[in-house]
């Protein structure tokens, strides 16, 4: 059975809160006790659905494929150490996305850099670490080339941009004509001289999108590239492309009446149309992120107030455009589903009623959900948020200094922390005059 699709029912969500409540993570504020510390929040991942989507890339692609998880969609060190340990690669955004691969246990040949804006010291630190690289336009692979000098290189791609155009979000669509992402394929006849000029460029990579694109645009994406690859071969020989990395990109349901898109539909997509992928004289490499933790990840939050305004009932929570940035600014875009557990983690009953979730924030753009209908919430209540696995916590807002909340992790009963809740000293350091620069060797 796929899970791929897989999404958290409200009572498997109850499960798991009513364990952490037993173990304590979610101490409730009433009665008062001045000595235990109230923790009103958590994000919950569920690992065994993650390494669950693991198990079915490597079922789905050739055997030896490296699916190389983009870090940027959960940086959390311990959900990378999930990954790492379940056979994974992890795909660095930056430098600093390397040091958490690094982190978690990632051997170095299953990182993949693809930052666009590589310095000559991010160069240097990967090829110092022997990663995977892909390289984002003419300048840096000369750049890279100096400073390879007569060593040998590791596996270098070039990232084609195929053109393809924009998906339903223009914010998450790079495969626009002017994107800035990659060489624009239009520049055929530079690319393959590139690959002539330098016989260190090895590989191919293209990444068309995350959410919003359809499976069409993605998968021809993949083939505009891979033609491409045939060209290039046909110039300076069969062979010369051993890699063909194709990004990630598979979007995810975020609304109950979305579908989804089954990985095998992805794969028999790019089977039928890109024979010559699979034939087994290429090494594939993935880059999914979000369709690997978006559905895996939910919130809680305790509702610390309900009040009236206006016309409205409004629940108050503790998580609010901190962690749902995207939600916040452009609340068309990015839906997330809402439920309401009691305090003791039970789903609620009961006559239901419209009410708008506001977070803590100090800005009135602070707002979940408006007017959603739910059982009657009270204070003290869990108010459930699904589906924040990817692009949320990676993407926590400043605004307001809140802390960090508490990360659980979940794999059948196993439940353990995989990030504390930060501490009051953790934010004032954040913004606190920093050390100085650390010397070259160290970045
Ligand atoms: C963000 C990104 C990914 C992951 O995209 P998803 O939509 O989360 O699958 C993969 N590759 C590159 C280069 C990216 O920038």
């Amino acid at each position: 059975m796929s899970r791929w699709l897989e999404r958290t029912r409200l009572e498997d969500a109850s499960t798991v809160l009513r364990r952490a409540l037993a173990a304590g993570f979610l101490p409730p504020q009433e009665p008062y006790d001045p000595y235990a510390a109230y923790n009103p929040s958590a994000i919950f991942h569920d690992l065994g659905r993650v390494r669950a989507r693991v198990a079915e890339l490597d079922a789905s692609f050739p055997a030896g494929t490296l699916h190389a998880v983009a870090i940027k969609a959960n940086p959390v060190v311990e959900v990378l150490r999930a990954l790492v340990q379940a056979g994974a690669g992890l795909e660095a955004a930056s430098l600093e996305e390397v040091w958490l691969a690094l982190e978690a246990g990632c051997p170095a040949w299953r990182i993949v850099f693809d930052s666009p804006a590589k310095t000559r010291d991010d160069v240097a630190s990967a090829l110092a670490h022997g990663l995977r690289l892909n390289v984002d336009n003419f300048d840096e692979l000369d750049r890279i080339a100096r400073m390879l000098g007569k060593s040998r290189p590791p596996l270098i791609g070039l990232r084609v941009n195929p053109q393809v155009g924009g998906g339903s979000i223009a914010l998450t669509s790079v495969a626009t004509r002017s994107s800035k992402f990659g060489v624009p394929i239009e520049r055929r006849d530079e690319i393959i001289a590139a690959f002539e000029a330098y016989p260190l460029v090895r590989a191919l990579h293209v990444h068309v999108g995350s959410q919003g694109m359809p499976l069409e645009t993605l998968v021809e994406g993949v083939a505009r590239v891979h033609s491409l690859r045939e060209e290039i071969e046909r110039r300076v020989g069969k062979g010369r492309i051993h890699t063909f990395d194709l990004g990630g990109g598979l979007p995810v349901a975020y609304r109950p009446e979305d579908k989804g898109i089954p990985l095998s539909a992805y794969v028999d997509a790019l089977k039928a149309k890109i024979p010559g992928l699979f034939a087994g004289d290429l090494a594939l490499v993935t880059e999914f992120g979000r369709a690997i933790h978006a559905t895996a990840g939910w919130a809680v939050s305790r509702v610390e107030y309900v009040k009236q305004a206006g016309d409205e009932r409004l629940a108050v929570i503790h998580l609010g455009a901190d962690l749902l940035v995207r939600r916040a600014y452009r609340p068309d875009e990015w839906h997330h589903e809402i439920d309401v557990l009691d305090a003791e983690g039970r789903p609620k009953t009961g006559p239901t009623e419209p009410v708008t979730i506001v977070g803590p924030l100090c800005f009135s753009g602070d707002v979940l959900a408006r007017n959603i209908v739910l059982p009657r919430i009270e204070p003290g209540d869990f108010v459930l948020i699904h589906d924040v696995g990817a692009y949320t916590l990676g993407m926590w807002s400043r605004h307001c200094s809140r802390r960090i909340p508490l990360v659980l992790g979940y794999d059948g009963d196993d439940l353990s922390v995989l990030r504390y809740r930060e501490t009051l000293h953790d934010v004032v350091a954040f913004w606190s005059r920093s050390r100085p620069q650390p010397s070259r060797n160290e970045s």
